[in-house]
């Protein structure tokens, strides 16, 4: 537990939260300001900070569950489809510095459709760079 973490509080239970599902080492729960109404996050119950720092058997815990999520948001909500994503980093949009899975259901096409703006590489050469220092660090 992390002393000024606000999902460590909605963990402990001094916070309230929407849960939808809590086993020994995940909760879900609702997010407060939906992207998309329905919009739950997945977090383990350990604090981790980021991604690259979680046991990775905890990560696979969270995935799993953000998988059932995913699942209920379908059957549930008649979801017809959803966007997964993660942030790590204030310079990624993290505001929250506990490892989370956010589930946005989707249900029409509409201003969400897609945030990112696809760019491109001065060269081909220059993509092969960038696959050269990933295949070095990759392990
Ligand atoms: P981030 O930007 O860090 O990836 O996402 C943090 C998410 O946590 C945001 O979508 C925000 O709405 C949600 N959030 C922040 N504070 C609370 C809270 O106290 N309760 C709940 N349920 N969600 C929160
Ligand atoms: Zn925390």
């Amino acid at each position: 537990m992390s002393a000024d973490c606000i999902f460590c509080k909605i963990v402990a239970g001094s916070i309230p939260s929407t849960k939808v599902y809590e086993d020994a080492d995940t909760i879900a729960f609702m997010d407060i300001n939906p992207v998309v109404k329905g919009h739950t996050l997945v977090i383990p119950k350990k604090h981790c900070d980021q991604l690259m720092l979680m046991p990775p058997d905890l990560l696979q815990k969270v995935i799993l569950v953000t998988q059932k999520i995913a699942h209920a948001h379908i059957n549930g909500l008649n979801a017809i489809g959803l966007n997964i994503a993660q942030a790590n980093g204030k310079v990624a949009g993290q505001i929250v510095p506990h490892v989370h899975f956010h589930v946005i259901p989707r249900f029409d096409i509409d201003e969400h459709e897609r945030r990112w703006h696809p760019g491109k590489y001065d060269n081909i050469e220059e993509m092969n760079q960038f696959a050269e220092k990933i295949r070095k660090a990759v392990h």
